[in-house]
C-alpha cells in the first residue's frame, strides 16, 4: 500500500508554489522534506519540547500572537499577512467554536503558511486561489510541530496498539485522536485505522468516518457487535477478531480480518482495528491533568497545551 507521501507525492509536485517553494529551500530534497526542515529550524528557534509553545512559535514567525476569535466561521483559523512582505508580519484568526485541541491543530497549520509567504512571495502575496498542495504541506508541518516524531516513537515503543494508547498519546500530545493515529501511521509505527459508527434515530448504525483504511461502507460478520458496544456499561471496551466486508454498487467488494477495540463515547462508537494484534486494556500511561482551558474572550493568547488535555478525548 502507498504511503501518505507517496500517494500525494506528484498532486502536490504540480503545483508551481510547493515546487518554487522546495526549489528554495536550502537542501530540500522533496516538498515534505523542505517543509520539516522549516519546521526543525522554527522548532529548535522556539526551544520546542513535547508541549510545544505554540505562542513562541507565533513570535518567531513573525505572527502576533494574540489571536483574533470569530464566533462562527466556514473555517478553523484563518491567517491574514499585516502587509506586502513577510516581515510586515501576520495574525491567525481562530473559529471560537471549534474545540481547543482543534485550535492548536489549526494553528500550528497556519503558522507553516508563513514559509511559503517567505519563500515564495510573488505568488502568496498576489492574488489567488487555495493551492492543495501547500495545503496538504501545512497539515503535514502542522503533525511535524505538535507530535515530534523521535518523541513519539519512543511513546508508542511502550505498548502494542491500542484504544487507551492512542487516548493517552492525543493527550499527552494535545491532539484530536485522528491526527495522532494519521501521525502514527505516517510514521510507520501503527498499521491501524480508526473508524466512527453514529447511531441513528432508527436505531441503525452509520459508518461516518473513516481514517487509514478504504472509505467504504464496512460490515461486521456479526453486525449485533454494533448495538452490543452501544449497550454495554459505561467505559466497556469490546475487542476480538473478525472478518470484515464491504460492497460497492459498481460490483467491486472487499473483506480482510481485523482485530478490533471497539467502544462506546457518547453518541459515537469509536473502533481501532488492525490485521495485527492489539494491546489489551491496560492502565492509562500518561496521567491526565484536568486544567481549565480558558480560552474565552477576544485576542486571548495562543491556547496552551496543557491545558486541552478534557478536548483531547474521543468526540462524542
Ligand atoms: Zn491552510
Amino acid at each position: 500500500m502507498l504511503t501518505t507521501k507517496e500517494r500525494y507525492f506528484e498532486q502536490i509536485s504540480a503545483s508551481l508554489l510547493v515546487r518554487s517553494f522546495m526549489e528554495r529551500t536550502p537542501g530540500g530534497t522533496d516538498p515534505y522534506d523542505a517543509l520539516r526542515r522549516h519546521v526543525t529550524a522554527a522548532r529548535g528557534a522556539g526551544e520546542f519540547g513535547a508541549k510545544p509553545d505554540l505562542g513562541r512559535l507565533m513570535r518567531c514567525r513573525n505572527i502576533d500572537e494574540h489571536l483574533t476569535y470569530v464566533p462562527n466561521a466556514p473555517f478553523d483559523a484563518c491567517i491574514q499577512p499585516v502587509g506586502n512582505r513577510y516581515q510586515d508580519g501576520f495574525r491567525i484568526v481562530v473559529n471560537r467554536s471549534r474545540p481547543a485541541v482543534r485550535a492548536r491543530f489549526s494553528i500550528a497549520h497556519e503558522i507553516c503558511h508563513t514559509f511559503f509567504y517567505e519563500l515564495v512571495p510573488e505568488i502568496k502575496y498576489a492574488r489567488h486561489t487555495a493551492d492543495a498542495g501547500e495545503e496538504h504541506l501545512c497539515n503535514f508541518g502542522a503533525a511535524e510541530f505538535l507530535i515530534p516524531g523521535d518523541l513519539v516513537a519512543s511513546d508508542a515503543a511502550k505498548g502494542r496498539p491500542s484504544l487507551q494508547l492512542l487516548e493517552s498519546l492525543a493527550r499527552k500530545y494535545c491532539v484530536t485522536v485522528e491526527t495522532m493515529l494519521l501521525r502514527l501511521r505516517g510514521l510507520g509505527l501503527w498499521k491501524c485505522s480508526l473508524l466512527f459508527w453514529h447511531r441513528m434515530v432508527n436505531g441503525e448504525f452509520v459508518l461516518r468516518k473513516v481514517y487509514g483504511d478504504r472509505k467504504v461502507k464496512w460490515e461486521w460478520e456479526d453486525s449485533s457487535l454494533l448495538s452490543r458496544v452501544w449497550s454495554a456499561e459505561p467505559g466497556r471496551t469490546l475487542s476480538g477478531r473478525m472478518p470484515v466486508t464491504f460492497e460497492r454498487s459498481g460490483g467491486a467488494s472487499g473483506a480482510q480480518v481485523v482485530h478490533y477495540q471497539i467502544r462506546r463515547r457518547g453518541d459515537v462508537l469509536v473502533c481501532l482495528w488492525s490485521q495485527r494484534t492489539l494491546e489489551r486494556q491496560q492502565m492509562p500511561l500518561f496521567t491526565k491533568k484536568l486544567v481549565p482551558m480558558g480560552l474565552g474572550g477576544f485576542a486571548s493568547r495562543v491556547p496552551a497545551a496543557s491545558g486541552c488535555n478534557e478536548d483531547a478525548r474521543l468526540a462524542g
